[in-house]
Parts: structure tokens; C-alpha cells; sequence
């Protein structure tokens, strides 16, 4: 069975597993591996690569102790920060085992950040897309769509009414009106799940953001919360 486990997501801490068959994949080192492993059974045989998105520290912040471990993939920036971490370049497609991985690169203030467009035979084409203002790209045939929703427009203004000071780090990241517009370009026939990835604390309402994507694009989609494992069976669909 083919699933995407949620480790951690939002800004104190990020962290996925994606389980094919015969293969896992680890994306993001922003929780403790340990916490890792034990989602893993311990048993990492299968585990393929581990590969990170951007600097950050709920993204990259335990990339040495996911080291002693795996092979550890990332961003040039990344890769110069880090001793070992192997760069990715943008537009270039890596095997890791039976993963195929593309990354290309988002827009996330001065951070150097990647998405991934990730192909396997049992789960067929997913895109990771996080800590990004925009997605710019038109990508053919998704089944799985894993895109952040970090705040509303709408809750952020209200609360900028209210005399709230808003934290400086909803910037950078991709509000759900954003996330509308990217799903509503990417979706095709072929899209089998999404999941809203990294929402605000404070600038988010996970309930409201499901209505909005479904009353606006017309998909189901999943928030990305701890223990959240979403079925991605090709065949279950
Ligand atoms: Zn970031």
C-alpha cells in the first residue's frame, strides 16, 4: 500500500514520508529523525533518499542527524551550508530507486527553494510544492497534488483590523487564494488527492480552507496535520 504520512507540518516543524511498495522517500528534515525511524519501524531498507526543500530550520533543521542515516538531497544553497548534502539542480530528473525526481524552483524570498515533481510506478505522478509565493509551471497528468495553504487573505486582513501584528512569516509563503489559483491550473481528470501543506497557526482555518478548495476547484482535499496518512493506491481510485 502506497501512502504519504505526515510527520510534522507548519512553521514549528515539517516533515513527510512517502511509502511506495518497495520504496520510501523522506521529504524534509525539519523533525528529529528519530521521530522519523519510528514512522519507519526502524526498518530503513527501503528508504531511497531523503530530500529537502530549502535552508529553513523546519525544513533543514536536522539534516546532520538524517545524515548518519540516508543520503541527503537539497538545493545548492543547502548543499554549501552542509557538508555531504548532495545539490539538485533545477530541470533535472534523479532516480532514487524507483522515484523519479524533478525539482525545479519556487519563488520563497531569499531562500534558494525547490518543489519536486516526484513519478512512481504504484503512485503515479505527485508534485510537492512548499514555502512558495507561487507555483509558475504548468505540469501535465497529477494524481497527487501536495501544495501549501499557508494563510487567507481574507482571515489576514480581518485580523490586521483588529490591531493584530502580524507575524512576518506568513510572507514568502503561498496564501489559499494562491492555492486555488495553482490547483484549479494544475488539476486534471487524472488527480486522485490533495492535501494543503504548512498552514499558519494563526492566519488559517483548516475546515474553511477544505470548503474553500472544494467549493472553488471542486476537489477533496486533505490539511496536512500529524499522523495524517493519505491513500495514494492507484488502483484504489
Ligand atoms: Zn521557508
Amino acid at each position: 500500500m502506497s501512502n504519504l504520512t505526515t510527520l510534522s507540518s507548519g512553521s514549528q516543524a515539517n516533515g513527510y514520508l512517502l511509502q511506495a511498495v518497495k520504496d520510501q522517500l523522506i521529504i524534509e528534515c525539519g523533525v528529529p529523525v528519530k521521530e522519523c525511524l519510528g514512522a519507519l519501524f526502524y526498518d530503513i531498507t527501503n528508504v531511497r533518499a531523503v530530500i529537502c526543500t530549502h535552508k529553513h530550520s523546519d525544513h533543514a533543521g536536522y539534516i546532520k542527524q538524517y545524515q548518519t542515516y540516508f543520503d541527503v538531497y537539497s538545493c545548492q544553497e543547502v548543499a554549501d551550508k552542509y557538508d555531504g548534502v548532495k545539490p539538485l539542480k533545477p530541470m533535472t530528473k534523479y532516480k532514487f530507486g524507483g522515484f523519479t525526481v524533478t525539482p525545479l524552483k519556487v519563488p520563497h524570498g531569499d531562500a534558494e527553494c525547490l518543489s519536486f515533481i516526484i513519478d512512481h510506478a504504484d503512485i503515479g505522478r505527485a508534485v510537492f510544492i512548499t514555502d512558495a509565493e507561487d507555483y509558475p509551471y504548468s505540469v501535465k497528468g497529477i494524481n497527487h497534488l501536495w501544495v501549501e495553504a499557508n494563510y487567507s487573505d481574507d482571515i489576514r486582513i480581518e485580523a490586521m483590523l483588529n490591531g493584530a501584528e502580524l507575524r512576518a512569516q506568513s510572507q514568502n509563503h503561498m496564501s489559499l487564494e494562491r492555492c486555488v489559483s495553482v490547483i484549479n491550473r494544475l488539476k486534471s481528470p487524472e488527480l486522485q488527492s490533495v492535501v494543503l501543506l504548512h498552514l499558519s497557526q494563526g492566519l488559517s482555518d483548516a475546515e474553511g480552507f477544505k470548503k474553500r478548495i472544494f467549493d472553488e476547484c471542486g476537489v477533496h482535499a486533505d490539511v496536512a496535520v500529524k499522523g495524517l496518512a493519505v491513500d495514494l493506491d492507484k488502483d484504489e481510485f
